[in-house]
């Protein structure tokens, strides 16, 4: 049985010559077509050793290549229905970019800018000089430079101030973000000392100070992010960490993580970092992230002394970690919406997401529970209940924001499997599952996506 039915798989060359496949060679290459051809009758041949083929029709293979190939042009990247109720969701690609930044990316992606040529005398510019005057103004430092993201930003700050020295860090601030930023591993990679001081919820100015010594490259302190200590606490601010830098020598830099440029308090929010205090504060390097509360692209932001800035900026390594001009475009179209912070949670749709009033967020989730009555059928419970948001990304840990979600149960459905089907729906909505049940929060839902969401089954 296995045996015939190996042999009646027609051969890669048969399949080439297949008049009814011919179509495909409209959309692909011979070689992308063959290579398909092999992939499948390789599934097909061990399908049949495993005894899980009987039958095996010259239409079901054509089928099986033609699905193969079709899947290459599918784009994999597509439109997502956030109804998760994280605001920063980095598996969504964290921030949506306001308008101006959107015509900004589109004019860089069409054609030549000005990257790096200064327009006044054609001589030769510098990529990050378009945001660092925006940042100066912004934050009060004296030089700013722009690479991949926050992680880089790190990175290279800490490889060109402290390589093969000790950076004197806190054990309550060596954190991990999402799995895969560990600081104690970037530290490593970044070829500097870890000198890890006081404990996990204390740590007093003489720790700091018992261990600089001759080999102390500088002071790190950390924003904390995603989570919070405490109870029986204490840690060394930042003004005490610049007064004993100074009085060693020795940088003192911080990472803030999300760093907001505005004090979020003034939209009702609780207050976060914001980077113009630490620039303030005396600090000589602060690195925070562009895409987390600043709301602009992915890319991360180096601000501080201009004799360090530049020190970062002249390590080779910069170039590794350079961003391109669609980030350069983003990045400086949404900078420049700070130079005035009135109505700035109507013109950036971070902010705006975060501050969306609470009726609203009703009235939306009411609209949804509406359709989705009607189009999964009476068996499924669905109510409008309260809820919360978090803002996500690491960003204000501890804080809740009020919202409205839509649950949907049903008694013989678990929530993960409705959760499921939400998300193999089209467009793909990712909800949520609380307590057991399945719910869509209704904050991080666009208007415009609300008609969108179409649960595959009814009934
Ligand atoms: C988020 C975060 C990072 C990493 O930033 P990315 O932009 O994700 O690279 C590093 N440090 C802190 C404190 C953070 O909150």
């Amino acid at each position: 049985m296995v045996k015939s039915l190996l042999r009646n798989l027609p051969s890669v060359d048969e399949l080439l010559r297949d008049s009814e496949l011919v179509p495909l060679y409209r959309k692909f290459s011979a070689s992308i077509v063959k290579d398909s051809i092999r992939g499948v009758l390789e599934v097909l041949r061990e399908e049949v050793l495993c005894g899980r083929l009987k039958d095996l029709s010259r239409s079901t293979i054509r089928a099986l290549i033609r699905a193969d190939l079709e899947g290459l042009l599918r784009p994999g990247l597509e439109p997502v229905v956030n109804a998760s109720g994280t605001v920063i969701h980095t598996h969504l690609g964290r921030a949506p970019l306001p308008d101006e930044a959107l015509e900004a990316v589109r004019l860089a992606a069409e054609g030549p800018v000005s990257l790096e040529v200064d327009l006044e005398d054609g001589s030769r510019g510098e990529r990050d000089a378009h945001c660092e005057e925006l940042i100066r103004r912004l934050t009060g430092c004296e030089a700013a430079c722009i690479v991949n993201n926050n992680a880089a930003a790190v990175f290279i700050t800490l490889n060109s101030l402290a390589y093969g020295r000790e950076a004197v860090i806190s054990r309550g601030e060596l954190i991990e973000i999402g799995g895969s930023f560990r600081l104690p591993e970037i530290m490593e990679r970044s070829g500097c000392i870890l000198k890890e001081v006081g404990t996990t919820n204390r740590t007093h100015l003489h720790d700091y100070m018992d261990a600089m010594g001759e080999n102390t490259g500088l002071l790190l302190k950390v924003h904390r992010s995603n989570y919070n200590i405490t109870g029986f606490t204490k840690e060394v601010h930042l003004p005490e960490l610049v007064t004993l830098g100074r009085r060693y020598g020795v940088a003192v830099v911080e990472d803030l993580g999300s760093g907001s440029l505005v004090d979020l308090s003034r939209y009702g929010l609780k207050k976060e970092p914001v980077v113009d205090e630490s620039i303030k504060e005396g600090v000589d390097v602060v690195t925070f992230s562009a895409d987390k509360l600043l709301g602009g692209p992915q890319a991360g932001i180096i601000a501080g002394k201009k004799e360090f800035v530049e020190r970062i900026r002249r390590n080779p390594i910069k170039r590794a970690l350079r961003v391109d001009k669609l980030t350069v475009s983003a990045l400086e179209a949404t900078l420049r919406l700070y130079l005035n912070p009135e109505g700035l949670e109507e013109r950036l749709p971070i902010l705006r997401l975060l501050t969306r009033p609470l009726e609203e967020i009703e009235k939306r989730a009411w609209r949804i529970k509406e359709l989705l009555s009607s189009r999964l059928g009476k068996r499924f419970l669905i109510y409008v209940e309260e809820s919360s948001s978090i803002v996500g990304s690491g960003a204000l840990p501890d804080c809740s924001i009020p919202t409205r979600v839509v649950t949907i149960t049903h008694h013989e459905i678990g929530a993960e499997r409705i959760f499921n089907h939400f998300l193999h729906s089209e467009p793909p909505v990712l909800g949520r599952v609380e307590r057991e049940r399945f719910v869509l929060d209704a904050r991080t839902i666009d208007a415009e996506h609300v008609e969108h969401i179409k649960p595959l089954y009814h009934g």
